[in-house]
């Protein structure tokens, strides 16, 4: 399964890229941001969850308790948070680098981002201050001006119903927030 989703992968990052060259003009992405992994809830698919947790056996062991660490933290604020909404920075994120880039959800590949969802055009977050698409979109009237949207929706789910993934026949299981693919006390291995 995870060489098809290799393979899968391959081919939809090949699409992205095009939609990203499409988009360039208004994209604001350079190394070194990391907005996108700041504050969230990172919708993760068991499989999805399987593969960064694959890539997290080939960190250096420091790292792997470091980011151990980060999700025992999380996992604890979680807990206090009594079933409220709970976004996090994600515990993959170490000095604004992601220490499993290569592994990254199906998530992580779209940010930054915008395409059309449910007839609407769905902008990252991060054109609410002054990066991606700010040059398209008004805060204070949500008006969005944007004359070539990507037409394709690309939330996880519907990308494993896309006609791409359903030529890897992926079985991706249940979807989550990341946070609740880590057990508690984590203990990975
Ligand atoms: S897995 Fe990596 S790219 Fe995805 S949210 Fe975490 S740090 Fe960001």
């Amino acid at each position: 399964m995870i060489k098809r989703y290799e393979k899968f992968l391959e081919k939809f990052d090949q699409k992205l890229e095009t939609y990203f060259s499409l988009h360039k003009d208004l994209i604001k992405c350079k190394k070194g941001c990391a907005a996108c992994c700041e504050v969230g809830e990172y919708p993760f698919s068991r499989l999805e969850s399987e593969y960064i947790m694959f890539g997290f056996q080939t960190l250096p062991q420091k790292l792997r308790t470091l980011v151990k660490n980060n999700i025992s933290e999380l996992k604890k604020i979680k807990l206090e948070q009594n079933g409220k909404r709970f976004d996090y920075r994600c515990p993959f994120l170490v000095e604004k680098t992601c220490v499993l880039y290569k592994y990254r959800g199906l998530v992580c590949r779209t940010f930054g981002l915008a395409y059309v969802a449910d007839g609407v055009v769905k902008l990252p977050e991060c054109a609410n201050f002054g990066l991606n698409y700010s040059e398209i979109f008004d805060p204070e009237t949500s008006e969005i001006t944007l004359s070539n949207p990507i037409e394709e929706d690309l939330r996880i789910d519907k990308i494993f119903q896309s006609d791409l993934a359903k030529g890897y026949e992926l079985e991706h299981g249940e979807i989550r927030r990341l946070i609740d693919w880590f057990t508690t006390p984590f203990d990975s291995d």
